[in-house]
């Protein structure tokens, strides 16, 4: 039975690191989060961020915006936020209204202040090994890989997943960490060889967001597993992959809920005091 990653231990022990990091700087360090509209779900990540930061003691200033506004209001504050030498990082919260354009817009924050590291500069700097702000789910990840101390290197990694925010940047890292990266999406599953890569996997690694894409019995005996997806079937949050079956084959496995989940604010805070740190 596979033992489980799970990354609230993991988070109490960077936090503990945050904290000194914190108290080492000269001011607190300040988050700007920008929240436009109503949306339920941004509204709950606003909340789980506020309350981590309250308990790093870093300030979190809160931006509410009408959900009508134009993408010039937004762009407007985040220039102005970019210089205000009492921000240290900033964040738009997801998901914007539709009439909204993130990619566009997020590239106006300044990616000294791109704690999200989605700014083209902070992805490109993945591709050189020099990146200081990792996109918080891909650091979230990493750390997971590294708290049951497993060796990357010459391992067969796959990634089933290529999006920008999670696969990307993700397979750049890993490359770094000389591992031998697949990386799967759409097109493979479409060419019906997801489950020929999966077996083959010493390392896999998934977020995709479809509920059981993955079977439990494709997992390669003894392989670590990484499950990305979130997804709510019949009330209940599940991964990509078949947790019951997987467990029985696996070494380690992340339970989702409670995975990589409870990392990626840990790591939306860590990024803030590196940008601090920097500035300061
Ligand atoms: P996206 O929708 O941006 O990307 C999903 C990826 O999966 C795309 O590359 C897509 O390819 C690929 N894909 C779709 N269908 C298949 C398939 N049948 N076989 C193989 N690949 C497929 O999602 P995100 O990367 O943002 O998120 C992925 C999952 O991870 C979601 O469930 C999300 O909720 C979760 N997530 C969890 C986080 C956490 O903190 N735990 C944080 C971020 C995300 P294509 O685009 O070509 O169709």
């Amino acid at each position: 039975m596979a033992k489980l990653l799970e990354g609230k231990a993991v988070a109490e022990e960077i936090k503990k690191k945050i904290k000194n990091q914190v108290q080492d700087l000269k001011q607190a360090p300040v988050l700007a989060s920008i929240l436009v509209g109503d949306n339920s779900a941004a509204a709950a990540y606003v909340k789980s961020q506020a309350k981590a930061a309250e308990n790093l003691s870093i300030v979190y200033k809160l931006f509410q915006l009408d959900k009508d506004i134009t993408e010039q209001v937004l762009i407007d504050l985040i220039l102005k936020l970019n210089v205000d030498k009492a921000v240290d990082g900033i964040i738009i919260q997801m998901p914007l209204p539709a009439a909204i354009d993130y990619k566009k817009i997020s590239q106006f924050i300044a990616p000294e202040k791109d704690i999200e590291g989605m700014h083209p500069e902070n992805i490109g700097k993945i591709l050189f090994g020099k990146a200081k702000l990792i996109p918080c789910t891909v650091a979230s990840i990493m750390e997971l890989i590294n708290s049951g101390g497993i060796d990357l290197y010459g391992k067969e990694v796959v990634v089933v997943g290529h999006s920008e925010i999670v696969g990307k940047p993700l397979a750049l890292l890993l490359l770094d960490k000389f591992a031998t990266v697949t990386v799967c999406h759409i097109g493979t599953s479409k060419a019906g060889k997801l489950e020929e890569h999966v077996r083959g996997a010493e390392i896999l690694i998934v977020a995709v967001g479809k509920a059981g894409l993955v079977k439990g019995e494709w997992i390669k005996e003894g392989a670590v597993v990484i499950d990305v997806g979130i997804n709510r079937v019949a009330d209940k949050i599940v991964g990509d992959v078949e947790f019951e079956a997987a467990e029985k084959r696996a070494s380690y496995i992340t339970p989702v809920p409670g995975g990589v989940g409870p990392l990626t604010v840990t790591m939306l805070m860590r990024n803030l005091v590196e940008a601090a740190k920097a500035r300061q």
